[in-house]
């Protein structure tokens, strides 16, 4: 699978195109306007810059001949015409990938494997959206692919188990630890993991069982995990966690939800990204 084509280039599909450039393939990045494939000079730029900090061996010349392989196209069917793999990262709305899905099966070959990025919708729901079922399941990455390197390749019912196995192998191709889901689970590995841990920790806080230093204090030394449940928030940043709480019907998530608005929130305190959570970064 040397030909790779990636559908949106947002946060992560950006990271996808280049991480897989680094690693010697072929890409094509897709997005719906000529206006927005303007903007990736920039973000390579930016994700140099990463790769330099975090990656010992990222040399100039390393870095500059991923950008020479890869190609920036608006129509879509130039960009999948010679696609051995099309990884799609696209806005996570059903009806637009529902939709991507049925136009790309038209125009891709025979040979093209589909795969979705998709954090939180089932492979399943997209399937029968395309002309080969056979050939669709999803390869789910973390954010900042470079480093936190795990490539979650799930499978739905209809999901050829030799494909299954060349996405495995295409994703350690590009320098991701292949993680392999055999049936369909909402959240993949990781976010089944870690959801209830986040949960149970604000749980914990919520209640007044203990302070969130403490709590994270518990997790890091009786593990040896390098850092805590609010630790990971403030890494995730506090609009995700208040946009999930707010509204569940659970009065602990609410409270959760009130207390991330008016004591981080409104304070300006979003997280790692700002400095300031749970933790101070500066
Ligand atoms: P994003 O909003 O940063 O990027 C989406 C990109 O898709 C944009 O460049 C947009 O112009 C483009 N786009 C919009 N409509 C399109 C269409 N019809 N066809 C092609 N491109 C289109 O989103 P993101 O955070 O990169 O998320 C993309 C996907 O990746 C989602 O399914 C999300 O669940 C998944 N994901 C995100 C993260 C994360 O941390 N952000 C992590 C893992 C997986």
């Amino acid at each position: 699978m040397q030909n790779l084509t990636v559908l949106g280039t947002g946060v992560l599909g950006s990271q996808i195109i280049f991480q897989s450039a680094y690693k010697g393939k072929d890409v094509v990045a897709y997005d719906i306007s000529d206006e927005i494939l303007a903007g990736l000079p920039a973000r390579w730029e930016y994700l140099k810059k990463q790769y330099k900090r975090d990656i010992p061996d990222a040399t100039d010349e390393k870095l500059d001949a991923a950008v020479s392989r890869i190609r920036t196209t608006a129509d879509l069917k130039d960009a999948v015409k010679d696609a051995d793999i099309i990884i799609e990262a696209i806005p996570e709305r059903l009806d637009i990938k529902q939709s991507t899905w049925e136009k790309v099966s038209k125009y891709a070959p025979d040979k093209t494997v589909f795969c979705t990025n998709s954090s939180t919708l089932l492979p399943s729901k997209m399937a029968p959206f395309v002309d080969r079922p056979d050939k669709f399941l999803s390869l789910h990455f973390a954010n900042e692919i470079w480093k936190f390197n795990t490539g979650e390749v799930m499978a739905q019912p209809k999901t050829d188990p030799k494909v299954f196995e060349e996405v495995a192998e295409f994703a350690e191709e590009i320098g991701m630890v292949p993680i392999r889901i055999k049936k369909e689970q909402p959240g993949y590995v990781l976010n089944s993991l870690l959801v209830p841990l986040l949960n149970a920790a604000a749980d914990l806080w919520v209640r007044g069982v203990a302070s969130f230093e403490d709590i994270d204090k518990t997790w890091r030394i009786a593990t040896g995990a390098p850092t805590g449940p609010f630790q990971i928030y403030d890494t995730v940043g506090m609009m995700t966690p208040y946009n999930l709480s707010k509204d569940s019907p659970d009065p602990v998530q609410k409270e959760f939800a009130r207390r991330l608005k008016e004591d981080f929130i409104d304070k300006g305190k979003m997280g790692k990204i700002s400095g300031h959570g749970f933790c101070d970064y500066e």
